[in-house]
């Protein structure tokens, strides 16, 4: 097995089971490792680590595993896809859900395997040099864990071209089924998307944020904007909204939204309306024809990929949190997110006080909002946590 030694210093962050080996960490590879191969992770004297070698990247390795003894083999991803998928058992939320994630990459001890289980189907990502490599143990370490029919792959995330990596679909197991997949949540059925949709078809991560959305809704007047495939809306809907405008500027998001709406007749369909705009553009018009709201949901796509589109990315976030809460009668919410992963809570929180400001508004956070339990955030992988979220009263 080829050897990467570490520049002096570089050990530090391992030793705090941080899983990424930058470029500038690295001294030099001794032997021959191919994009993909697990090599030892040294510091000239002991092995620290065995990672994947993904000469490509500038996240030059990614850990598998910190015991020195451990192999990583079919076996190795047996166990931790097991574990995985445990994990999620033992959290009562979570075992009864139709549509939740099995694996979250790094958090779940697997850097570059992302899986979701949509009922029987189970769609796997996989973004890294090391997952793509394992594909057949990953798949068959799944189908193991959970018993299920088909999988499906989804790797055709842009992250995969930092890798070097094309894009893959297709069934990895069984076959498609004979009709849609449907998922319930929280009551409501949804249709999942597993070859074309977002992301392996559905954000998964916001299920707790649909369900509190739910639960703040009845009577009142709701603007979801950034709608997608109408998650948030079909909740404000079952939680008793006045009306729900929402918007997307995707037309198959929002004839999927549509058709979502029809699957679920105990819905007031009368109370719902898509419309297919920029929600920048869209926001401004409300404001001026002087539309009021009692709650605005802002889930925006990721402005800022990687740090360096934090600047702009600030600006965009700002410019609708500002609109959005010049919208909001008095005492009226707005349920805030950014996904961007170059954007910590710190900043999100800064931005949208600034906006605030400039909105004349006087606001206050009542809860911070975050990703769903499926989605964990392993304590020595901060950036595990791209999803945060403000729920703010003004
Ligand atoms: N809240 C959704 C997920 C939102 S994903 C859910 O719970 O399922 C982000 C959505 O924003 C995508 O559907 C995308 O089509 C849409 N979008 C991106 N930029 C937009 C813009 N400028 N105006 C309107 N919609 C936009």
């Amino acid at each position: 097995m080829a050897q990467l030694i570490l520049r002096p210093g570089k050990e530090k962050s391992l030793r705090r089971r941080h899983p990424w080996i930058f470029e500038g960490s690295v001294d030099r590879l001794e032997g021959r490792a191919r994009s993909g191969d697990t090599v030892e992770v040294t510091d000239g004297q002991r092995v620290l680590a065995k990672a994947a070698w993904s000469p490509a990247s500038q996240i030059r390795a990614r850990v598998w595993t910190f015991d020195a003894e451990e192999t990583v083999d079919d076996a190795f991803f047996k166990r931790r896809v097991a574990a995985a998928v445990e994990r999620r058992k033992a959290l009562p939320e979570l075992a009864r859900q139709e549509g939740l994630r099995l694996i979250h990459a790094e958090s779940d001890g697997l850097p570059g395997v992302i899986a979701d289980a949509y009922g029987d189907t189970v769609v796997v990502q996989l973004t890294s040099a090391g997952a793509d490599k394992w594909r057949e143990a990953i798949a068959n370490a799944l189908q193991k864990a959970t018993g299920c029919a088909r999988i499906y792959e989804r790797s055709d995330s842009d992250v995969r071209g930092r890798e070097g990596l094309e894009p893959v679909k297709g069934w990895l197991r069984g076959e498609a089924p004979a009709g849609e997949i449907l998922i319930d949540e929280h009551g409501v059925k949804m249709r999942v998307d597993i070859e074309t949709g977002h992301k392996t078809g559905f954000y998964l991560d916001q299920r707790d944020n649909r369900l509190l959305l739910r639960e703040l809704c009845a009577g009142r007047r709701v603007l979801n904007c950034f709608c997608y495939t109408g998650g948030f809306s079909l909740q404000a809907l079952a939680g008793g909204a006045r009306e729900v405008i929402s918007i997307d500027s995707s037309g198959p998001a929002l004839e999927t939204a549509a058709a979502n709406l029809a699957l679920n007749p105990q819905l007031d369909a009368a109370r719902a309306e898509w419309r297919d705009a920029n929600v920048f553009e869209e926001l401004r018009r409300l404001h001026e024809t002087d539309e009021r709201f009692d709650l605005v949901v802002l889930d925006p796509p990721k402005f800022a990929p990687s740090a360096s589109h934090v600047e702009r990315a600030s600006r965009a976030y700002k410019d609708i949190n500002l609109r959005a809460l010049k919208l909001l009668n008095p005492g009226g919410l707005l349920m805030t997110y950014s996904c961007s992963g170059g954007i910590g809570i710190e900043l999100f929180q800064t931005i949208v006080a600034g906006a605030a400001l400039d909105a004349g508004r006087d606001a206050r956070i009542v809860r911070r909002l975050q990703g769903a339990a499926d989605h964990p955030v392993a304590l020595a992988f901060p950036e595990g946590e791209y999803l945060k979220g403000l729920l703010v009263q003004v």
